[in-house]
């Protein structure tokens, strides 16, 4: 459920009409409601209120400031996965020991910047990344709290380029070999190990491979335990997907998943971490387009968008759906025509999709995009030298721009000409 709807057939986000967010900022734009994020960030807490727990909020999915400083206020953790993305959390106000970072790639810089700057956890990936967290944790006095993300071997059943869980994948550690990295972190310097850290994959609409993922966490643990670690806690990862298309079946609510953590992992006693990220911002958000051109092709219509695959980059990189519905209502019974809705970029990936189904459309008619608030701005760019597209935040009747759109002079003055050129 989400709080874009229509009112007197106009597109709302809570109160305010959207037509008005257009016109005041131009398009494309991105809006988000602060009612959707904070209501899904809710059923994710209702789900695991049986546990002492922390929602770390997944930061590459939508990493606006103010998106932060919201998931910050209403109590979420944060998971960073570069050093950009610490600073991110830490600027919106969020506390270092409620930040855990993941990723693959760590810098010694990087991860300097987060021991001196403070942090819940570091979630190693590789063997060279704990030696090199060691030395520099041991050589700045610290002592940083590890988990050891480890790689279960499990399908999960989603798209291949988001699937991380893996053996062919390069995420964490063959959970095989986990025994034997946890005995080598117990004698390292500046480490202290305290969990185990999983991440199986990105829009799972199956609770399936969680529950054969989980299974295999717990069991790890019962071993780690008898190896005399003291394992106190689990970060179970992200990834709950959501529904792309309305007429879809609806994956798995926050509620189910966090039964079948409790089913799994219930009975250890370890305070849970789980890092949804799509599943918080994904349907809070809509980005608003206008149409430039109705082209009449061979046989085809084409609706040619102000936005492009540099704003919304999902349908070239993935083949992702993203549901296009006017931001004036259609009224029933209306005739419908089927659009290709296309960007503007010099590239035949820049097709959103074919044959959308649309009420009939003229020059300056906007639409929107739904589902559109995870992993749409942030994977932006200024491709073609589009300006990167701003955002907007919703509440209530109120909306504020939360990232302006540069000017093409902002823009050029970033290169530099050498004078020896
Ligand atoms: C991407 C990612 C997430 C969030 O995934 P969603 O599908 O957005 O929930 C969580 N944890 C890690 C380690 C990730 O890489």
């Amino acid at each position: 459920m989400d709080h874009f709807n229509y009112r007197d057939g106009r597109l709302f986000a809570e109160d305010v009409d959207l037509t008005r967010i257009a016109e005041a900022v131009g398009t494309p734009v991105y809006v988000y409601s602060a009612a959707t994020l904070t209501r899904h960030f809710g059923q994710f807490q209702k789900a695991l209120d049986w546990a002492d727990h922390l929602i770390c909020y997944a930061v590459k999915a939508n990493s606006n400031l103010a998106v932060l400083k919201l998931m910050g206020d209403l109590g979420a953790g944060m998971d960073v996965v570069s050093g950009g993305e610490y600073a991110r959390a830490r600027a919106a106000g969020v506390p270092g020991d409620r930040i855990v970072f993941s990723g693959v790639g760590k810098t010694a810089d990087e991860m300097a910047q987060a021991i001196a700057g403070g942090i819940r956890q570091f979630n190693i990936e590789s063997e060279p990344e704990m030696e090199i967290l060691s030395a520099l944790a041991a050589g700045m006095g610290a002592t940083v709290p590890i988990a050891v993300r480890v790689n279960p071997d499990v399908d999960a059943k989603t798209h291949e380029k988001i699937a991380t869980g893996k053996s062919e994948n390069k995420f964490g550690i063959p959970i095989a070999r986990a025994r034997e990295v946890y005995a080598r972190a117990a004698t390292l310097p500046g480490l202290s190990v305290v969990g185990v850290d999983v991440h199986i994959g990105s829009q799972l609409t199956d609770l399936d491979p969680y529950r054969q993922a989980y299974a295999k966490v717990a069991d790890l643990t019962r071993a780690l335990r008898s190896d005399g670690h003291s394992i106190t806690r689990l970060d179970l990862g992200g990834g709950l997907g959501i529904p792309y298309r309305r007429d879809n079946s609806a994956p798995p609510l926050p509620l189910e998943y966090g039964q079948v953590i409790r089913e799994t992992v219930g009975d250890l006693g370890c305070q849970i971490e789980i890092e949804p990220g799509r599943n918080i911002v994904g349907n809070a958000g809509v980005l608003l387009s206008q149409v430039i051109y109705v082209k009449h092709g061979e046989g085809r219509d084409f609706l040619i968008l102000d936005a492009a695959m540099n704003d919304l980059l999902r349908p070239a990189m993935y083949g992702a759906h993203h549901d296009i519905v006017p931001l004036r209502e259609s009224v029933p019974g209306a005739e419908v025509h089927a659009y290709d809705v296309v960007g503007p970029v010099c590239e035949t990936g820049d097709t959103f999709s074919k044959g959308v189904e649309l009420p009939e459309m003229q020059a300056g008619d906007l639409v929107a995009f739904r589902s559109a608030g995870a992993y749409g701005a942030v994977m932006a760019s200024e491709y073609n030298t589009r300006p990167l597209v701003p955002e907007v935040l919703v509440r209530g009747d109120q909306f504020a721009v939360i990232r302006a759109r540069p000017t093409i002079d902002q823009i050029l003055s970033r290169d530099t000409i050498p004078e020896w050129l």
